[in-house]
């Protein structure tokens, strides 16, 4: 197929007023019947939800080259077992996080973290498994120099991944728009083998029950650990239903707050135990964080004292501090050091049998832009120096800044500094501070490309046409830990963010975005 007409070159098709109008119907009713929602701001929460929103939407799922969305499928297997790895081996993240903190404490979030997983390692880890279950994200990058289009991962999420169950959803409804209106006939792309499967809600669960299964207690919980005020309940609680209908476990949800006083580990065997107001307290066999990812989840340092007696318990986590402290920032840009990525996953002298083909690494590899530290000390990591010809991270990141993204070590959205923002950026950051940042290239994003969003409980507008960057996840678990060094994973689904192509942040959650799915071209 030449590029001319491709759904690459230009998108979306051209909807009439009338045609638009009866879309947007068919899709928001559909969103609302099948729990694609949110629960709606509310000045004063009631005791239970009364009402829901429906999440933001894109009419249209975004084209994406086939060959892409499978390597992206590929590459989750092989990244499940390169984060195990990073999360079993303490003395890399010792060696990165002593970086990050430094002399001068420069991140405390990270630190107050750290310090903790420090501790419950010097008293002994009575549980040796993690659970994680993963989001990679990408976006396709087209540089526009006769380089073919390729896909850049933009972050590997540790921690409180979410929007699984809803994205599942999202490709439901764009295969429903196309069954019930054939689009009504304007591109020829919009058939059934191009809508890809997504049944992410049971990969995820099943992710959660063998946790639940290794932890050898049938009649335990888990525990999903929520934020107060979380407006994204449904994302969860599809999960939790997933467990009890095909799991027959049980979940009780509490924030790290709550868990303060309700939560007990026996000291003795350690196990964990949550008191909840239906009844007497019960065993927990996993902890699932949707919290603890951000600062303001720990407002005082009960919360972190809380994240503590979690960590040390019997229960298996998802995350471990040191799995969710493995998918930061600095250890994304660490791992792009000359052989440390393939130290973690092709070293025959380290892994014996379960050591990765070479190929798997270079695949991977080819999937990063490029990424440095912000501190002149990044090659004490173990590099191959280039940032040392070149000068200090930080000259380097001002030359370049109209090319480049600034991240700190945090989660959820809304941190990065961009292009121009960072020159200036740079004249404030106190020179301690710049262990604690990346530099990243900024990934270029396909021209032409537009979709019909509609936001957030539509208001009045319903939907707006805009030019669009879409990013793709790829969601997997892994569970791993134990003495065999074996990493248990899979590959269980995708999700489509979509935002204006104006706005340099991508949360759905945050307003910036929509949920969206994959048409293959
Ligand atoms: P967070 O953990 O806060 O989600 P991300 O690394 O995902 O941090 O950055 C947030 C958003 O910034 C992404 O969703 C994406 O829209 C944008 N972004 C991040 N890195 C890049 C990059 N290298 N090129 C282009 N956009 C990027
Ligand atoms: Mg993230
Ligand atoms: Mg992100």
């Amino acid at each position: 197929m030449s590029a001319q007409g491709s759904p690459l070159s230009s998108w979306p098709p051209t909807l009439s007023d009338a045609q638009l109008a009866s879309i947007t119907l068919l899709a928001t009713t559909y969103a609302l019947s099948h729990g694609l929602v949110y629960l709606p701001v509310e000045t004063v929460q009631p005791p239970a939800p009364i009402s829901t929103i429906h999440a933001p939407l894109a009419l249209f799922p975004s084209p994406f080259p086939r060959r892409l969305f499978q390597l992206a499928q590929r590459l989750q297997n092989t990244y499940n077992v390169l984060y195990a790895r990073v999360a079993t081996d303490d003395d890399f993240l010792d060696r990165v996080m002593g970086a990050v903190e430094g002399a001068g404490r420069v991140d405390e979030f990270t630190g107050q973290l750290w310090r903790r997983w420090q501790k419950v390692r010097d008293e002994g880890i009575v549980q040796p498994l993690h659970l994680g279950l993963f989001r990679s994200d990408y976006m396709l990058h087209s540089p526009g120099n006769g380089e073919p289009t390729s896909l850049k991962q933009v972050e590997f999420n540790t921690i409180s991944s979410s929007f699984g169950t809803l994205s599942e959803r999202s490709a439901d409804l764009h295969r429903y728009l196309r069954k019930s209106t054939g689009y009504f006939g304007v591109s020829p792309y919009l058939t059934a083998d191009n809508f890809p499967p997504n049944r992410t809600t049971a990969g995820l669960a099943e992710g959660l029950s063998e946790a639940h299964k290794a932890y050898g207690v049938p009649g335990a919980c888990i525990l999903f650990v929520v934020q107060d005020g979380e407006r994204n309940v449904f994302d969860q609680r599809w999960l939790e239903y997933e467990l009890l209908e095909t799991h027959s476990i049980h979940v009780v949800r509490q924030s790290l707050t709550q868990l303060g006083q309700t939560a007990q580990v026996d000291p003795t065997t350690r196990v964990l135990r949550v008191a909840s107001s239906s009844g007497p307290p019960v065993e927990i066999s996993t902890v699932y964080f949707r919290a603890g990812y951000t600062p303001t989840d720990y407002p005082t340092a009960a919360q972190y004292d809380t994240r503590y007696a979690l960590e040390r318990s019997r229960a298996i986590q998802c995350p471990s501090i040191a799995l969710q402290l493995a998918g930061g920032k600095k250890v994304q840009e660490v791992l792009t050091h000359p052989g440390v990525l393939e130290g973690f996953l092709c070293d025959v002298a380290r892994w014996g049998e379960q050591a990765l083909p070479q190929a798997a690494a270079d695949e991977l590899r080819a999937s990063w832009m490029e990424m440095w530290g912000l501190d002149e000390d990044v090659d004490a990591l173990g590099s191959g120096g280039a940032v040392q010809r070149e000068g200090s991270g930080v000259r380097r990141a001002r030359e370049r800044a109209g090319a480049l993204v600034l991240k700190p070590q945090r989660e959820g959205g809304g941190n990065n500094v961009y292009k121009e923002a960072i020159p200036p950026f740079l004249d404030s950051l106190a020179v301690e501070e710049r262990a604690a940042w990346i530099a990243m290239e900024l990934i270029a994003v396909p021209e032409g490309m537009g979709s019909y969003l509609v936001r957030a409980g539509g208001g009045t507008d319903g939907a707006v046409r805009a030019d669009v960057v879409s990013e793709v996840g790829i969601f997997g678990w892994a569970l791993f830990g134990g003495a065999d060094r074996a990493v248990r994973e899979k590959e269980v689904g995708w999700l489509v963010r979509t935002k204006g192509k104006d706005s340099n942040e991508g949360g759905v959650a945050a307003g910036f975005s929509v949920l969206d799915s994959i048409l293959l071209v």
